[in-house]
């Protein structure tokens, strides 16, 4: 049961051929049998779980089904679930309870899933391999053994998703932390059109670049989540009148005489990827092109000055957003012996080292004596990527690009902070720019490990995103069921 994918599932649940409580219970099982070596739950929520699943069971025997129903998720720990331990990974809200839930979770209560609990991520979503979390780095289940990292921030919904721990997840994108795990897991991982997702109820990171999106094994099933999850929310104000209709299938958008241009950018040609990237990148555009597509070069002048925008933009909406946790309102209180001490102590032990960094660096370059120079120039580069991004997609009709320069690393790689920060280069554009990426299963490297690349379109072009997505990852043809992944 472990391997189906959400659309499989959905068919025999709705013939009734397996029940919401049955797969529930093999999920849970599962858990209880590998979470704690992959660590990629923080909280477990069995009873909710299992209560979820029948009231499922109850819709189906009403003939009264919802769109997802009786589908086992996990939600990552950044989602406020109401009644429900919400961590965003740090010590700062260890405890912290919600009395409300998050839009984008109360829209899959809404769609009938399943809640199998929270999952791991970075401290706050800053970082890249899921160490900054306060509770441990989750484990990638691809050659488990090596431990090597399911990348981050969304690392703990990526290595439970690829070894059957959830049947789907979702993520938050501020600058790759639903493309890269997902690529580097053997995943398809969704960053949406800024805006098309709700953030309401989100741990907020970087409120001009968080977008939240699905993580699922098939692009039809990250379709299927994408669509429980968008719509207009008027609690957001940067939230979209724009929804996304999914009726089960995505239509192919190649073959058949249909005519698609597929832009290459030209500034990435040069940016070094490992030779296995390199062979499966020509492979899978030499496939798309037997299938009609028309390979055209585009170009987005700054793309490569993304990285360096995007580590001011960020850190600078990172230390305005993280100023609420002074042990007042909730999480973590430190008592010191007047109110400044008790903010300084609160402050000093709930955060971690790198969070830590990214408010010293935040308040640094908004100071008056830098913003200019750093704030205002880095808002002058995302402002020419973005018009950059809409001028190349009037000469081609969606981007592909690898979504990282390599395969998945060991947890215990010792990179100093620029050295994560650069692992970002082809996912921080499109967060900058407000565009839908979505990384697809590409291929196996030379040693067994799945490699992604994106599919990068214009805004609320989501849909066709999706669909080329899945003419890769069906070219790639790569298997990630989990019991093939990681055993029985
Ligand atoms: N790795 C990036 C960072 O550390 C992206 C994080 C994210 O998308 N949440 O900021």
């Amino acid at each position: 049961m472990i391997d189906l994918t959400i659309t499989e599932a959905l068919k025999k649940l709705k013939s009734r051929e397996i029940s919401a409580t049955e797969l529930t219970r093999a999920h849970l099982d599962r858990i209880e049998k590998y979470g704690e070596q992959l660590n990629c739950y923080i909280t477990v929520t069995p009873e909710r779980a299992l209560s979820d699943a029948a009231a499922s069971d109850a819709r189906y025997a009403a003939g009264e089904a919802l769109a997802l129903d009786g589908i086992p998720i996990g939600m990552k720990d950044l989602f406020a679930t109401r009644g429900i331990r919400t961590t965003a990974a740090s010590k700062m809200l260890e405890n912290f309870i919600p009395e409300y839930e998050s839009t984008v979770s109360q829209k899959f209560i809404d769609s009938g899933t399943v809640l199998l609990g929270k999952t791991n991520l970075d401290e706050f979503a800053m970082g890249t391999f899921s160490k900054t979390s306060f509770f441990g780095a989750p484990v990638n289940p691809w050659q488990m053994e090596r431990r090597l990292t399911a990348g981050g921030s969304s690392g703990g919904a990526t290595s439970a998703v690829a070894s059957g721990l959830a049947m789907g997840g979702t993520g938050t994108d501020t600058g790759g932390s639903i493309r890269f795990p997902s690529a580097i897991t053997g995943l398809v991982g969704m960053k949406p059109t800024y805006g098309l997702c709700s953030r309401w109820g989100c741990v907020a990171f970087a409120s001009s670049l968080d977008t939240p999106g699905p993580i699922a094994r098939t692009a039809d099933d990250a379709a299927a989540l994408l669509a429980a999850m968008a719509g207009f929310d008027p609690k957001d104000s940067t939230s979209a009148k724009n929804g996304f209709d999914f009726n089960g299938e995505l239509q192919p958008i190649l073959g058949g005489g249909k005519s698609l241009r597929i832009g290459l950018i030209k500034e990435l040609r040069d940016v070094k990827i490992s030779d296995d990237m390199q062979k499966i990148f020509d492979a899978r555009i030499a496939d798309l092109k037997s299938l009609g597509a028309e390979i055209v070069e585009v170009s987005i002048p700054n793309i490569l000055d993304a990285l360096a925008a995007y580590y001011i933009i960020a850190p600078a909406e990172a230390s305005s957003n993280l100023a609420r946790y002074d042990g007042m309102k909730y999480g973590l209180r430190v008592d010191g012996t007047d109110l400044i001490d008790t903010y300084k102590k609160t402050r000093a032990s709930g955060f971690g080292d790198e969070v830590k960094r990214r408010m010293i660096i935040g308040t640094a370059v908004l100071s008056s004596e830098s913003y200019d120079v750093y704030f205002m120039q880095a808002a002058r580069v995302r402002r020419m990527i973005a018009d950059a991004f809409r001028t190349a997609f009037d000469g081609c009709d969606l981007i592909v690009c690898p979504s990282s320069a390599g395969a998945a690393m060991p947890l215990d790689a010792d990179l100093t902070p620029l050295e994560y920060y650069a692992l970002d280069l082809f996912t921080v554009a499109m967060n900058l720019a407000g565009v839908p990426a979505c990384s697809a299963p590409a291929g196996l490297s030379e040693n067994g490990l799945p490699l992604g690349l994106q599919v990068v379109g214009p805004r609320f072009a989501d849909m066709h995103v999706l669909q080329l997505a899945k003419h890769i990852q069906q070219f790639a043809n790569i298997d990630n069921r989990p019991t093939k992944v990681m055993g029985k």
